[in-house]
């Protein structure tokens, strides 16, 4: 399950020492998408643990507009915290990550297209990029850059959760409080995980 680190390089190789350490390096974008409360942070969290286990040096990043639970941690539902730096454009992540092999991005629906490029860009230049986010808003429409990355993604893990009305595996974020904005920022008392027969969405119409 965890292909996700690059692969040893063998270094006896005289063909492979002579390339740089970049060149030699093997850059992927993997994507953790699924709906709230389906254990995405924790993923992105377990794989951050990991790769420092293994000596890599990792730089993790969460949405600046996500403050439920203070602007320098990533912080799972059930309380689970990792230091991230804050930023509200996906261009600043390249730059601020300086040298670390590994790039994990929690929040990622909340960033425009530009996420895309941004992941690319990293991963060609030999870094793994590891992006958790919302594949579907409370519409149950494609959000942000999610569906685009995983589109183009080495690897995509979809996580679910159990409904909170019949316990099947669910898919859909139902908001139980009214629409004031399209942005999904809140706890356990705005939104429950249904499956697809219990998901109700707002009216259309009151989607921007
Ligand atoms: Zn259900």
């Amino acid at each position: 399950m965890m292909g996700w680190m690059p692969s040893p390089m063998d270094q006896s190789d005289s063909e492979t020492t002579k390339l740089s350490a970049e060149a030699t390096e093997c850059g992927r974008i993997e994507l953790v998408c699924g709906c709230m409360f389906s254990g995405k942070s924790l993923q992105l969290m377990d794989r951050v643990r990991q790769a420092r286990q293994a000596g890599l040096k990792v730089a993790a990043f969460k949405h600046a507009s996500d403050d439920r639970y203070g602007q320098t941690h990533i912080v799972t539902h059930n309380g689970q915290r990792m230091e991230a730096t804050p930023v509200a454009s996906a261009d600043r992540i390249a730059s601020l990550a300086g040298d670390a092999n590994v790039i994990a991005i929690d929040e990622g629906q909340f960033f425009d297209s530009s996420l895309v490029d941004a992941c690319q860009r990293m991963a060609r230049a030999g870094r793994v990029v590891i992006v958790a986010g919302l594949d579907r808003d409370s519409w149950g429409l494609p959000f942000g850059p999610i569906p685009a990355l995983a589109e183009i993604a080495d690897q995509v893990t979809r996580t679910t959760a159990v409904c909170a009305r019949c316990g099947q595996p669910a898919e859909y974020t139902q908001r139980l409080v009214p629409v004031a904005d399209r942005t999904m920022i809140g706890g356990r008392e705005s939104y429950e995980p249904r499956c697809s027969r219990c998901f109700q969405p707002p009216p259309a119409d009151l989607r921007r």
